[in-house]
């Protein structure tokens, strides 16, 4: 896979912008690498996101260091949006390529509430893994790990 080049704070980036202060968000949380702020268009209630100051675009091109201070925040994170909405539950969410559904070229996770009888919904349809293939996975993973 060719590594995207990285790109630090793209002007033409909403989510640089955001960070930037040159558009409003409903902040809920700042530091000196991270925005944690609501989504615009929640799927639920409480839906938000958590981004690195920084621009890169997703976990191909981010510095190992950076994504873990980012993912440290995420548990007090998490437990605050969820809690604030009485959920019991939510999905950590990163979508990384258009393919897997990321629209904004920013990394960024998802922090999904989810209750009982909500609007969300994943259609989670497993296949099956034989083991032919799946040997075949693991060495050329392995390889790829060094
Ligand atoms: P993704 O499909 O993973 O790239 O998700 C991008 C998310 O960013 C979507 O859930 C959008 O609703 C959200 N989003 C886009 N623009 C804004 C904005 N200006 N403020 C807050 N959230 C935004
Ligand atoms: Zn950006």
């Amino acid at each position: 896979m060719t590594v995207p080049q990285n790109v630090l704070n793209d002007p033409d980036c909403i989510f640089c912008k955001i960070v930037a202060g040159q558009i409003p968000c409903h902040k809920i949380y700042e530091d000196d690498t991270l925005v944690s702020f609501l989504d615009i268009g929640p799927l639920v209630p409480g839906h938000a996101l958590v981004i690195p100051k920084s621009h890169y675009r997703n976990i191909f091109d981010i510095p190992p260091e950076l994504f873990a201070r980012i993912s440290a925040q995420l548990p007090a994170l998490a437990c605050a949006v969820t809690t604030a909405v009485e959920a019991p539950a939510c999905h950590i969410l990163l979508n990384n390529g258009s393919q897997a559904m990321q629209s904004v070229l920013h990394l960024h996770y998802h922090i999904i509430p989810r209750k009982n009888g909500d609007r969300f919904f994943i259609p989670w349809r497993p296949g099956s893994l034989d083991t032919a293939t799946a040997l075949k996975l693991v060495s050329e993973i392995k390889n790829r790990l060094g």
